[in-house]
């Protein structure tokens, strides 16, 4: 039976800012694959018997690359007993975290996963600052941008608005109003985004369209969240005959041959 890869936010290194949900994870998972700026105290909330890899880039050694650290998350949920394993990232993994190549490799290999959010940074540091991030009286919109990019873009290419992600609160009851105010902002009725409402309860529900389709969508329950952008578009799901394919491909690279820098132990 294949294994199922948590992705976890570890928050930003206080280990009470840990979400309970993350905890649990790590207490399950027989692998955790970590960066390096997570924590001890976090790590030592796993068994003894997990096989914990530090997969980050300090430490005065150079780290794994990106494929690496894919192979290795498809190869412990494909091909070892593993049942949990944790792919742990500092802060939010969904902020600057490199998620969507391990989500694409995820999906690719059709294997499955879960991703539990965690403190991002920018809450993180608002708190110690004893700051608020927005206000109503003069801040309506955050922007969380990253001064590095693998593309080596300006900040001012970085935020044009085709190559943001907005994540709208209180984006209804009128949302052709908010529609049109992300066009005039110049964002195209093509661009794809995600209504989710009531995100981590029980009766979640997520929506995907484009932004010319939410302008007349209906019943959109409250509360929701709106999130605008290319990181929005839906994944349809692979084809049987596609992702066979896929995995004999994968099954012909070398996750666990000879030259492969990590010997797992669970077998
Ligand atoms: N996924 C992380 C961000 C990873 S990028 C998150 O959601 O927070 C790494 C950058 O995050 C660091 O270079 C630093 O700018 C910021 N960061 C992470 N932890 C931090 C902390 N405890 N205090 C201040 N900045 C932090």
């Amino acid at each position: 039976m294949s294994g199922k890869v948590y992705l976890v936010g570890a928050g930003p290194g206080a280990a009470d800012l840990l979400t309970l949900r993350a905890a649990a994870a790590l207490r399950a998972a027989q692998v955790v694959l970590h960066d390096d700026l997570v924590p001890p105290e976090i790590l030592d909330l796993c068994t003894a018997s997990a096989q914990l890899i530090n997969v980050g880039k300090r430490c005065g050694r150079r780290g794994r690359s990106q494929e690496q650290i894919n192979a290795l998350m498809v190869w412990y949920a494909r091909e070892t007993q593993a049942q949990t394993i944790v792919r742990l990232k500092s802060g939010d993994p969904a902020v600057f975290g490199r998620l969507g190549e391990e989500l694409d490799a995820l999906r690719r290999a059709g294997v499955e996963f879960e991703i539990v959010p965690g403190v991002t940074a920018a809450s993180a540091a608002a708190a110690s600052a004893k700051i608020t991030l927005t206000d109503r009286r003069a801040a309506s919109a955050l922007v969380v941008v990253t001064a590095h990019n693998c593309r080596n873009e300006s900040l001012s290419e970085t935020v044009e608005p085709a190559r943001c992600t907005y994540a709208l609160y209180m984006p209804g009851p009128d949302y052709s109003k908010t529609v049109q105010g992300l066009f005039e902002s110049g964002l195209e009725p093509t661009t794809p985004c995600a209504v989710v409402s009531n995100a981590g309860r029980a009766n979640e529900e997520v929506r995907y369209l484009t932004l010319g389709e939410l302008a007349s969508a209906k019943r959109i329950s409250a509360p929701a969240m709106l999130i605008v952008g290319e990181v929005a578009r839906e994944h349809t799901p692979l084809r049987r005959e596609d992702l066979l394919s896929e995995i004999s491909r994968e099954a012909r690279n070398p996750y666990c041959q000879d030259g492969f820098p990590i010997q797992p132990s669970v077998s």
